[in-house]
């Protein structure tokens, strides 16, 4: 299939952009071929379009790259709400877990997916239980997620679910044409063991996959590590060479200047998740002490249970807005760099950016159409700060991945919404009851 889009006010991302370049955004065609974008501007005769969409009056921008969810927590959303994050854990989440089983995760996935796919979302990285439903959800979706085999609990727990997660990335990595891939995902250093750390290093190093971790997310984390094994979370990872793999790191909320060394010697990706952080009374990540050491911090919105939604467009105006209030310093964390940590920079996390987070020839078509044709978008004088501190989700109109229309016109083509929302609710209710 070879697809013209015209007219787009395009905003492309690309790693080369600056955000002092004259031109952000620009009117302009993009060609696609297949998965791949083959020309942008000018677009030569010889390319004969099957289809031709036309793109006038609408944003284009690179997918959003979700770098850490829990996809189908959104089973629990708004099931418990103004707690801290060990009692939300211990006391809420926990328990309603243990009684999850795959029908359910395969359920909430679709919720999820289909959730991720209204707010503009082509990539997610994904921590939870039963993995094999939620790939099987992102197949249906069409959309790209790293689903990462959980390591939790002691090295028993461990080795009881080492087969399967062989057996998850045997079946899953690199499958629906490169869309899913298999990460090691040790939930934290409060709830795996050393030995099931290690564990999760040695699987990655293996596999030679990514590692998917929860990082200093409270102060009560780093006081337990520090009690307990005399160190920050950050430096005893460091020293069980988890930081030797490339690692994702979601929240990164309580670091020291030696925490951050670490993770900038190690490459280390950042997953800044402000609405959860904020909601659990956790405090947020310090996202300009990262960009002055040159980390490059990727956004996640982690479970909608936590957060409550999965809506990357206001997680970028949250992330936006918190470390201008904080630091009395308008220009950290602009509309640019927030857009940059929602796409490229999560592609990076994700270890996919030689295939998207940007709009790019030689890339996959991973993008998303903004119509600004409403009162809130008017008048446009700067696409990327409409997109950042104006756009709601209701303006995105058309989502597509490796260059297949996955919503259109507000409709999403691959799933069937109206059963998704029946499906969970009655899901929701059954959990409640169950024993
Ligand atoms: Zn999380």
């Amino acid at each position: 299939m070879k697809l013209l889009i015209c007219s787009g006010i395009v905003i492309p991302m690309t790693s080369s952009l600056t955000q002092d370049a004259t031109k952000l955004a620009s009117v302009m065609d993009i060609a696609i071929d297949g998965k791949k974008i083959v020309s942008t501007g000018n677009i030569p005769d010889s390319f004969i379009p099957d289809r031709t969409i036309d793109a006038e009056g609408k944003i284009i921008i690179p997918g959003f790259i979700n770098a850490h969810t829990h996809l189908s927590m959104g089973l629990f959303r708004n099931y418990a709400n103004d707690l801290d994050l060990f009692t939300w854990l211990t006391k809420k989440i926990w328990p309603i877990e243990e009684k999850l089983n795959e029908q359910d995760i395969y359920t909430g996935s679709l919720l999820g997916t289909a959730e991720l796919i209204r707010s503009g979302t082509t990539a997610f990285a994904d921590m939870y239980f039963f993995q094999e439903a939620s790939c099987e959800a992102v197949k249906k979706s069409g959309i790209r997620a790293n689903i990462g085999a959980t390591f939790f609990g002691d090295i028993g727990e461990t080795e009881k679910r080492l087969p399967e997660h062989h057996a998850l990335f045997k079946t899953w990595n690199n499958a629906c044409d490169g869309r899913i891939h298999i990460d090691a995902a040790p939930h934290a250093v409060y709830t795996c063991s050393r030995e099931t750390l290690t564990a999760a290093r040695d699987f990655s190093l293996e596999l030679n996959n990514r590692v998917h971790v929860h990082l200093s997310e409270t102060a009560k984390e780093n006081a337990d590590a520090l009690e307990q094994h005399h160190m920050t979370p950050t430096a005893y990872l460091e020293s069980l060479g988890l930081l030797e793999r490339p690692v994702y790191a979601a929240h990164c909320v309580h670091l020291n200047q030696d925490d951050m060394k670490i993770l900038k010697s190690h490459n280390v990706s950042p997953v800044h998740s402000p609405s959860s952080n904020l909601k659990l009374g956790s405090g947020f990540a310090p996202v300009p002490r990262f960009s002055k050491l040159g980390l490059h911090t990727a956004l996640g919105t982690d479970g909608a249970s936590s957060n409550n939604n999965l809506n990357m467009i206001e997680e970028m105006h949250i992330a936006s807005l918190i470390h201008k209030g904080i630091s009395g310093d308008p220009k950290v964390v602009s509309a640019f760099e927030t857009l940059r940590m929602a796409t490229l920079y999560g592609a990076e996390a994700l270890g996919i950016d030689s295939l998207c987070g940007s709009i790019e020839v030689g890339k996959d078509a991973d993008m998303i159409f903004i119509d600004t044709n409403a009162v809130h978008l008017q008048p446009l004088h700067d696409p990327i700060s409409a997109v950042v501190y104006s756009a709601q989700t209701s303006d995105i109109d058309t989502v597509m991945c490796q260059g297949k229309i996955i919503m259109e016109n507000h409709s999403i083509l691959t799933l069937d919404e109206d059963k998704i929302i029946r499906d969970a609710a009655d899901t929701a209710k059954a959990l409640l009851s169950r024993k």
